[in-house]
Order: C-alpha cells, then structure tokens, then sequence
C-alpha cells in the first residue's frame, strides 16, 4: 500500500513536475540500429569520439586458460551452462561460463575451459540466457523513489542515463547511488539541466526551472557548460528543436559548436533534443554524439551518412511520441502519418550501419517504468531483430554513455552487470521478461521486496 502512494505521487510528479521538460510535445521520427564497431571518423570538426569519463575501478587481470600450470582462481561466483549473448551482436555461445570476482566479469568461456576452485559458488543456467544489463539512455528520474528507481533493475536495466534534472540534485542522487551498498539501485549517469536558448525548447512548455539552462553566446555557452562540467555531470543535453510550427528561438550554430567542443574537449558526451531533421543536422554538424530522439520528419539519406560517418548514435524513443499523440487524442493520426516516417527513418539508419541506443523518455506521461516494450514493439514492427534490439540496449547504451570500456558487453574486465532470462530472447524477444535474476556489480540482487 505504502508503495502503491509512493507510485501514484510519483506520477502526479511526473505529470506536474518538469522532470521532461523535454521532449513533450513533438513527436520525433526515427532512427538506426547499432553496429558495434564503427571508428569514430577523424574528419569531424570535434575531437574525436571514445569520449571516456566515469572512473571506476581498475580492471583486474585477464582470464585464466585451462592449461594444466595455470593454478587455478578463485570466482566469487561462477555462471554455468547458459548460453551467452554478450552485447557484442556475434553468435550466441552456448553452455558458457561467466565467471565474476568483485565487481568484475573475470572469465568467459565455453564450459571446460575456465578451471573453477571446488566449492566457488556456482549457478546452473541450462536453458537460460546470459545477457549484458540493460542501459535506458533517456529517461528522467528526479521524481522516483529509490524504490520506484528498482523496478529498472529488476527488470535486467542496470543502468538509467537521466537527460534533464536540477544539476546540483540530481548528480548528489547519482553519487547516493553510487555510494550505496544496495545493488537493487541502478547506476545513474546524470546530465543535470538541458541547455537552451532564452525562450528556446522547452520553456515555452514547462517554463524556467532549474532544469533549465540558458545560454547567450559561444562565450557564455562555454563558460556554463564548463561549469556544468565542473560540478561533475556526465553527459551534457542540448535542445535543438527544429519545428516549423512554432517561433521558438534556438541555439545557434556557434553556439553548438562552442557547447560540444567544450564538452568533446573534457571527454563528456553532448544528446541533443531534436525534432525535426533540420535540427537533427545542425547538431550532427556541429558536433553532438547523439541524438536524444528520432525526428518526426524524414532523416535523408545524407543526413543517415553523416550519422554513421561521425559516428552519431540515435536514441530514437518512439513510443514517447505515441503517448503524447495518445495525451492529445489524436494517436490513430500520428500512427497513420509519423510512425511510417519513423520507423522508416529507423529502418534505413540500421541499414546504413548506424549506431542505435534504447531508451524511452521515461518522464513523460504514459511512459511506464521498467524494460521499455512500447519502445522494443515498436523496433520489431520496424523490421529490426531481436539481435539488434539487445545490442542497442546493451553495447550502443555504453557507447553513448561513454562507458563502452566499462559496461555494455560481457567481457573479461568489465563490470559484472548482468542479466538472466529463462529462455531464448532471440527467438522470442519476450523471454526479455521472464527475468531468473539480475546481477550489479557483481552481486545478485533479491527477489521482489
Ligand atoms: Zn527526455
């Protein structure tokens, strides 16, 4: 009971609350799919891509090999018999073996080749699948309970990139989190208030708040956003809207320019909120590393190279258009108009080898909390398999939360964020909720509470 209030205050605040400020509102268009592999191109005006920045602890050493003068090593706790889907998009590796110590994956192999201590706590995974721990790359958190920030974790998504928050809050939450020995709490990465210009999206939705920055200038704008950097945000939010039908000033091309390079230059990766794909090319020009939403008009071919050339991921967060289409009452419209506009814009990104990463825009109204479906359904109509889908969730999160050397992928050295399913998500996406249990940092967190 007492949680159910917590869950309804938590959507009042929701609704109320600026935590969105967002997007609301336009509905986006498309995008593309993730290939893990593509190189940053070093023709871009910014400095090149990896934009590393979260510092964690240091790796530990490499995976043992089963020869017989090897001695073996010890695992706090050693996954057997499950058939690994690592993040990377390669073949699935059946009867494999995870092995984790601390908060680390220490060994991964086929079963036999990882010598394993008597006695090393052990699960038996047969017919179940292993899998890298979801990453939400747009999401809104400030108004959640810790309790209501575990329905994520629970549901295999262990990390929540939070695009739009008051700054000084919301980074002390993010270390809260950090901090705590609880593994049920997600990681949170936090970009602290999107960027914009006087009267520019969306303070022409949700007005001023402290979720809101505002920037006059090259000069001003690296002057905030190097203190915005300085408070310790790890991703800065920009809003670039695009839209034709409203007369909302917006950032400029030097202002862009001069907010991207100051983050670039920091290692620190810049989203940007856009529309339309007007403004989806401003901000691939002047240097963002994603873009927080699909456009709801059609992406040009041109424009899909460019992406991929830069190597510009798309958080597409379709399902966020559709709940607002549903909010005004006109959804039967939008799914006749924009969402063909969209997934085609999706389809073609994929297929041009762009770089996808999931995320839903929670926040916003009608968004629910836990594995975004609304936002996976509406990936499967566009053609994209289940293969793609996971690793956009997995490798393309870490990649656009500049985390890629740390999560994303189940591999010696990374961080031990993992989650079980009992089945084959490949031939059923929906196995994706039939959780067995999720592992953060290493530990297996408890059942429902
Ligand atoms: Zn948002």
């Amino acid at each position: 009971m007492l949680r159910r209030n917590a869950w309804v205050l938590a959507l009042l605040c929701v609704v109320t609350l600026m935590a969105c400020a967002e997007d609301v509102l336009a509905p986006l268009p498309t995008a593309a799919l993730v290939a893990p592999t593509i190189p940053p191109s070093p023709s871009v005006v910014t400095p090149s891509h990896p934009l590393p920045t979260v510092t964690l602890s240091p790796r530990p050493s490499a995976t043992p090999v089963a020869t017989t003068d090897v001695p073996i090593v010890t695992f706090d706790l050693v996954l057997s018999g499950g058939t690994l889907i690592d993040g990377t998009g390669g073949p699935p590796l059946s009867n494999a073996v995870v092995a984790i110590r601390g908060d680390r994956i220490a060994a991964v192999g086929p079963a036999g080749t990882i010598p394993i201590a008597p006695g090393t706590p052990t699960r038996d995974l047969g017919g179940k699948t292993v899998l890298p721990g979801f990453i939400n790359a747009h999401a809104h958190t400030s108004m959640l309970s810790d309790q209501a920030l575990k329905v994520w974790t629970r549901a295999g998504i262990t990390t929540v990139r939070d695009l739009s928050g008051p700054r000084d809050a919301i980074i002390a939450r993010r270390n809260a989190l950090a901090a705590s020995a609880d593994a049920t709490l997600p990681r949170l990465l936090v970009a602290g208030p999107m960027v914009t210009v006087p009267g520019g999206h969306p303070i022409p939705i949700y007005g001023l708040s402290d979720s809101v920055l505002t920037v006059q200038g090259p000069d001003d704008a690296r002057t905030k956003i190097t203190a915005l950097l300085d408070a310790g945000v790890d991703v800065i939010k920009i809003a670039v809207s695009g839209r034709s039908d409203v007369d909302w000033p917006e950032l400029s091309n030097e202002e862009i320019g001069a907010i991207t390079a100051t983050a670039r230059a920091r290692d620190v990766p810049i989203a940007a909120h856009v529309d339309r794909a007007v403004a989806l090319r401003r901000a691939v020009e002047n240097g963002i590393t994603d873009a927080a939403h699909m456009p709801r008009d059609r992406m040009s071919d041109e424009l899909i190279a460019l992406m991929v050339e830069r190597d510009v991921a798309l958080v597409p967060t379709i399902a966020v258009y559709e709940a607002l289409a549903e909010e005004r009452g006109d959804a039967a419209a939008w799914r006749r108009t924009t969402l063909p506009v969209m997934q085609s814009n999706l389809r073609r990104f994929v297929e041009a080898g762009g770089r996808l990463a999931l995320g839903d825009d929670f926040g916003n109204p009608r968004v629910d909390l836990g594995m975004p479906w609304a936002e996976i359904d509406h990936w499967l109509d566009a053609g994209l398999a289940p293969m793609q889908i996971i690793v956009a969730a997995t490798h393309g999160g870490a990649v656009v939360c500049n985390l890629e050397d740390q999560l994303g992928t189940i591999e010696p050295g990374k961080l031990a964020d993992i989650l079980v399913v009992d089945g084959d998500p490949l031939a059923d996406i929906r196995v994706l909720e039939r959780v067995a249990f999720v592992v953060r940092g290493g530990e297996v967190i408890p059942g429902e509470e």
